[in-house]
């Protein structure tokens, strides 16, 4: 019997994927990162040799990603991906590491603001965005690959949305990052439903989310992206 179920466990890889946060629609759960994305029938584990740690993207935005990839192979790029879907529980996790204990907890907020999204306010929730593992801001790494995806990834729904604050002054928010792009034909109409479901109030449960409100961080940070991600 004991055989038998590892055998069993071994052909469905252990995990029964099912149900998936959206069969309920784009919910406020979903939307703020709390679901659990293993699990998840939407969700896939991004194939290792793509990758430098695990990574789950949705389904359609990894099909996407996949035709992009094998276009900027032959192109001569190489891509390699660092993050994919963080939930709730997993953004925690990197917007505490970031917090600097030394700074007033408003300073601290701020300074991680630069880069790292508010729990609850992470495109990361989604399965919609990623970020490349060797291409920064300074372009010594990764500058191949990035100009590869500034010319083609659009044609596959590839946007990169926190652009140079210089070119667009309007944008408010995070600094420019050029390694995380979104999968737009989702992500859009994501961020449409954010606007409209989740409240400043919801946001909440982690260091420094007593500035929530005085940082407006809905207007501010999760609408701090291109005309072209908030118009779909
Ligand atoms: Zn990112």
């Amino acid at each position: 019997m004991k055989i038998f179920l590892i055998i069993l466990c071994f052909l469905s890889s252990c995990v029964v994927k099912k149900h998936s946060i959206l069969d309920n629609g784009i919910t406020k759960q979903f939307l703020t990162g709390q679901f659990e994305y293993i699990q998840d029938s939407s969700f896939v584990k991004v194939d290792s040799y793509l990758t430098v740690q695990d990574v789950y993207l949705q389904k359609e935005t990894y099909k996407q990603y996949m035709k992009m990839y094998k276009h900027a192979q032959q192109d001569g790029a190489n891509l390699v991906l660092l993050s994919g879907t963080r939930n709730l529980p997993h953004q925690i996790k990197v917007w505490n590491r970031k917090w600097n204990n030394t700074l007033s907890s408003k300073n601290a907020t701020k300074q991680n603001l630069e880069f790292v999204a508010m729990p609850m306010a992470s495109r990361h929730h989604w399965g919609t965005d990623l970020d490349f593992w060797d291409i920064s801001n300074n372009l010594e790494k990764g500058e191949n690959g990035y100009k590869w995806l500034t010319q083609n990834a659009n044609k596959y729904g590839f946007y990169q949305v926190y652009t140079s604050k210089e070119e667009e002054p309007n944008r408010a928010g995070y600094n420019e990052e050029k390694w995380h792009w979104s999968y737009l034909p989702l992500a859009c109409e994501y961020l449409q439903e954010y606007n409209k479901q989740v409240k400043i109030e919801d946001i909440t449960g982690f260091q420094g989310d007593e500035f929530v409100k005085e940082l407006n961080i809905i207007k501010n940070y999760v609408n701090g992206v291109t005309d072209k991600a908030k118009n779909c």
